[in-house]
């Protein structure tokens, strides 16, 4: 039984005492059952020099062990002359258990390839960290209106598929984030989320059943709280990636 997990990918906004603030905010407002667990995984991704004292604010509140900490980027490498970059063990130092991977803003903004997303997603799966692959992936407007969204879709996860295999997915979660609605306002609909990530489930099954019924495959694009209630109740789609609206606790 796969459970729902909520994202935020908080980008470069913010500052300290707001990310600070924000998951305090998060945590008064989670809403725990009487056995004191959550119906749902919360995680989130602040900016990377925030991490630690996110981590140390989780865990000074998180007494029911219901967030956990991302990353919105990571080198390939270990360790190196790389300015600027930061590693897998760095961030597993800092207490985060996600890395996403292929945000659109990094494919399309810095020009991060297929090819080097899946570097990234197989660093994570070889290393010794600890750290999982949050993959995402998701079609242009002008490739969804060309009829192209599977196609694209399917080669943005063959380029991972072809470095890590299909074991690469056992330990991951991928997010389908259509581009053209991302920080637009425009939503996929439940429908249209939803063929897609059964085209993704259904591909990773050709490969491994198990994996592929296993695996959270989130929706991401103008996520609200409006909307996401019919997003997440569609049987592939396993919570949400959400940018804009996870700004507001
Ligand atoms: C995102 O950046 O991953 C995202 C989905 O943003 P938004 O929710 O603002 O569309």
């Amino acid at each position: 039984m796969r459970r729902i997990l909520v994202a935020g990918n908080w980008k470069m906004h913010g500052s300290l005492s707001m990310t600070v603030g924000l998951i305090a905010g998060i945590a008064e407002r989670i809403e725990v059952d009487q056995d004191k667990t959550l119906g749902y995984d919360v995680l989130v991704c602040p900016p990377s020099p925030y991490l630690a004292a996110a981590k140390s604010v989780i865990d000074s509140i998180d007494s029911k062990h219901c967030f956990s900490l991302g990353a919105q980027n990571v080198n390939a490498h270990e360790s190196g002359a790389f300015t600027g970059e930061i590693a897998l063990p760095m961030l597993q130092e800092l207490g985060c258990r996600y890395v996403l991977l292929g945000h659109s803003e990094r494919r399309e903004l810095f020009g991060e390839t297929d090819a080097q997303i899946a570097e990234k997603f197989a660093a994570c799966t070889q290393s010794e960290t600890d750290v999982l692959p949050g993959l995402c992936v998701g079609e242009t407007l002008a490739q969804r209106q060309s009829g192209d969204t599977e196609e694209v879709v399917g080669r943005q996860i063959d380029a991972v598929l072809d470095l890590v295999g299909i074991g690469g997915f056992a330990q991951a979660v991928v997010a389908y984030e259509p581009v053209w609605a991302i920080g637009t306002g425009e939503t996929a609909t439940p429908d249209q989320a939803q063929q897609v990530h059964a085209f993704i489930r259904t591909k990773l099954a050709e490969l491994d059943i198990g994996i592929a019924e296993d695996l959270q495959i989130l929706y991401g694009g103008s996520v609200k709280p409006d909307n996401a209630g019919d997003l997440f109740a569609q049987p592939d789609i396993d919570g949400g990636l959400i940018g804009g609206a996870s700004l507001d606790a």
